[in-house]
């Protein structure tokens, strides 16, 4: 069977509330927000889930290097930091269109881009409710629309998980380890408590399907990677 190494690549990091990744939970505490694109290579793959925040919009809260030692890059420095160049990524895999996963997808030219079909149509009618989307991201990219259940590599397929945006695409990709689930959707550890259900995602526009899906993902029984959790740089290079 195919595997693949996973490598989360730090390119952004925010200072929110809690409660922007847990509903109704952990309101009036502030948390370091790290924006990730994550790396996997196996065979001869270079490929990336989600392409991180546009470098032009970095801005990296005071405090955050003293008290993580992390510092963003761009992709680019990233990916250099990795060995390779935007032009060694084979395959980029859009959990959801929001700014902070699709910033970078501009630069990979050689690469084939899949995401879900409702989740392209939505970001070029999105509604005003939610800012994060700008058809400037999708711009002169030809995606590949997939389905629930799409195998994109072996090894890798794409779970669809609405809620947060309508097409989210949490990835499930086996490593050594055995298998390990990149959520679709913007969350971290909080969101995933030791006893009782899954925490729906602070943000979405549909609640009750963010919760169906976060329980689904619960549930695989794989290594659960959230989007925004910063213990993940135990992964990093
Ligand atoms: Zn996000």
């Amino acid at each position: 069977m195919q595997t693949y190494s996973i490598t989360p690549l730090l390119t952004g990091v925010r200072n929110p509330d809690q409660g922007i990744m847990t509903y109704q939970k952990g309101y009036g505490k502030r948390i370091w927000l790290p924006i990730w694109a994550f790396l996997l290579r196996g065979g001869a793959r270079n490929i990336l889930v989600d392409t991180g925040l546009d470098e032009n919009e970095l801005m990296v809260p005071s405090g955050f290097f003293e008290e993580t030692g992390m510092v963003p890059r761009s992709i680019v420095d990233c990916l250099a930091g990795e060995g390779l160049a935007v032009d060694n990524i084979d395959t980029v895999i859009n959990t959801h269109l929001h700014d902070d996963h699709c910033g970078n997808n501009g630069l990979f030219r050689r690469a084939k881009f899949y995401v879900h079909e409702s989740e392209t149509a939505f970001c070029h009618h999105p509604h005003p409710i939610d800012h994060r989307y700008d058809p400037y991201f999708v711009e002169g990219i030809d995606f590949v629309a997939v389905a629930d259940g799409a195998e994109i590599a072996p090894g890798i397929t794409v779970i669809h998980s609405p809620g947060h945006s309508p097409g989210c695409l949490s990835v499930r990709v086996e490593t050594g380890e055995g298998p390990a689930v990149i959520t679709g959707f913007c969350c971290n550890a909080e969101n995933f408590p030791a006893h009782g259900p899954a925490v729906c995602p602070g943000v979405h526009l549909d609640a009750m399907a963010a919760w169906d899906s976060i329980q689904k993902i619960k549930g695989l029984g794989a290594v659960i990677l959230p989007l925004h959790e910063l213990s993940l740089k135990r992964m990093a290079g």
